[in-house]
């Protein structure tokens, strides 16, 4: 298959040494898990549980609300002891719904729903209801609800299927594990999806710097004549959807469209596996892989983790820090969030925990912007962050707006590069997440401005009719009247 280039990209020093040959291990199961109810983006789960209550593993504890929602499912069997606040792993530090569960130690299953034999026998509806009542979102980090994604062979063409195996941020090895150790059951899932979608062709992109998942990946692929693995250059951030699929189509994303509106909808080698699991086996999404590394971690490591794991269990499954880190991070250090504490769990899209010592930290203060372009020479989106940064700072976020700051994809790459070390990216999430809340004010203004006009619409009409009816009475009145004065006449 031929490659396309993608603009700009960087290449940060990937670390990636520090848990690349450590082989996936199974943590013990912690005696305790807190599993919010809001894991994916959309609306969160509603609690099907109450303190006290028993449950088994793979029961579903907290079922979808809306369209775009996931539900919940029970990592063991045991006890609920609380639905309640308790620290969520976002930057903010706030508390979250949260349903708090002490295993019993018995690890005892629930009744699964029936495997699907033969998926591709299956409708496309069937594997995509299994996929929702499984609780699958997206597991690279998006945790966008995978069913929905599936849906959007229903509206759309779709060309390709593209297993997004990159793994692009620096440290995170988890993602190459499994198509290692998995790659079988990546494939199987894939085909699965592509099923689903009705995608004819599914490519597998992994970068280069992991020739020992590229050999595994086309290994499994080599069965099947439309399941093809490509090696995508190393590149910063490759991974990005709308890059990926640059890189494998030469053409570029339009601001505002989805990749499936150019035939192609991308997903994460780990949702491959866990569709997969759901239709084979029937089990629900209950835990995941991810990396812990960083230079203050004693033992890095690539584990199979429990949802509702807290962090800081997995620190010491990981033999504790080996020096105070001078970060914490959740997920990748080029998109991933300050993790607010080591009390916080794990949840279905953290792909990383990092524990960053201050010689991989750089916390020099920024200095003034000495127009050097290097920030505009390497968006791989094309845009101009000085001037954007420059609008936000004096507070003139429509200008940024028209620049097309909505269009960065959060890489960071601009914060990276600058040697003035101004933290671009942080004025671009904060003017998106500004931007983003002036839209929903104003749709919400439009749509009671509409709900007015259509309830003056529905009074006009409604008294327009009692006119004509009063009218016709009136009419039919004279009509009455005239009748009967010309009986009388003639009689
Ligand atoms: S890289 Fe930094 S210093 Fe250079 S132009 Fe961009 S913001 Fe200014
Ligand atoms: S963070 Fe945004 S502006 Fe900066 S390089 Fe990435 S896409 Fe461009």
């Amino acid at each position: 298959m031929r490659l396309f280039p993608i603009r700009g990209g960087i290449h940060p020093d990937y670390r990636k040494e520090l848990a690349s040959e450590q082989a996936i291990v199974v943590l013990p199961m912690p005696t305790e898990l807190f599993i919010p109810l809001q894991q994916h983006i959309g609306a969160p789960a509603e609690t099907l549980v109450a303190a006290g209550d028993l449950v088994k593993k793979g029961q579903m504890i907290a079922r979808s609300q809306g369209a775009v929602s996931a539900p919940q499912h029970a990592p063991t069997s045991g006890r609920i002891s609380a639905v309640t606040n308790a620290p969520a792993p976002h930057p903010s530090g706030l508390a979250q719904l949260t349903i708090i569960l002490e295993a019993d130690g018995r690890d005892e299953w629930a009744e699964l729903p029936e495997p699907i034999a033969d998926p591709f026998a299956a409708t496309p509806q069937a594997i995509k209801d299994r996929v929702a009542a499984s609780g699958i979102v997206g597991m690279g980090g998006a945790a966008f609800p995978s069913a929905v994604k599936l849906n959007l062979g229903i509206q759309l063409k779709l060309e390709i299927l593209l297993i997004n195996g990159a793994e692009c941020e620096p440290y995170l090895t988890c993602d190459d594990r499994v198509m290692r150790e998995h790659a079988d059951e990546v494939v199987d899932g894939a085909r699965i999806m592509a099923h689903a979608l009705g995608a004819p062709k599914v490519v597998v992109a992994i970068e280069d710097n992991k020739p020992q998942a590229l050999a595994a990946m086309a290994r499994a692929a080599s069965a099947y004549g439309n399941v093809e693995v490509i090696g995508v250059p190393v590149q910063y951030p490759m991974g990005s959807e709308r890059h990926l699929t640059q890189a494998i189509t030469g053409r570029e994303t339009p601001a505002k469209k989805l990749t499936a509106d150019l035939g192609v909808v991308v997903h994460n080698v780990a949702t491959a596996r866990a569709v997969r699991d759901a239709v084979r086996l029937g089990r629900p999404l209950l835990s995941r892989v991810l990396t812990v590394s960083g230079g203050a971690v004693r033992e890095p490591k690539n584990i199979e983790v429990p949802i509702g794991t807290r962090v800081s269990e997995l620190i010491a499954f990981c033999g504790g820090f080996n020096s105070e880190p001078s970060r914490l991070v959740n997920g990748g250090p080029m998109m991933g969030q300050p993790l607010p504490s080591l009390e916080v769990p794990v949840v279905k899209g953290t792909s990383g925990i990092l524990a960053l010592t201050p010689e991989e930290v750089n916390d020099a203060a920024p200095g003034p912007c000495i127009r050097c372009g290097t920030c505009v020479t390497i968006c791989p989106c094309g845009l101009s962050p000085l001037e954007m940064a420059a609008f936000i700072r004096n507070d003139k976020l429509d200008a940024a707006a028209r620049l097309g700051v909505q269009d960065c994809v959060s890489c960071g790459s601009c914060s990276w590069i600058c040697p003035s070390h101004i933290p671009l990216v942080h004025y671009f999430n904060y003017a998106k997440g500004m931007l983003m809340e002036q839209n929903r004010e104003e749709r919400k203004i439009e749509r009671t401005k509409t709900l007015a006009e259509e309830h003056a619409t529905r009074i006009e009409r409604a008294a327009a009719a009692k006119q004509a009816a009063m009218a016709a009475k009136l009419a039919a009145g004279k009509e009455k009247g005239g009748a009967a004065a010309e009986e009388k006449a003639s009689a």
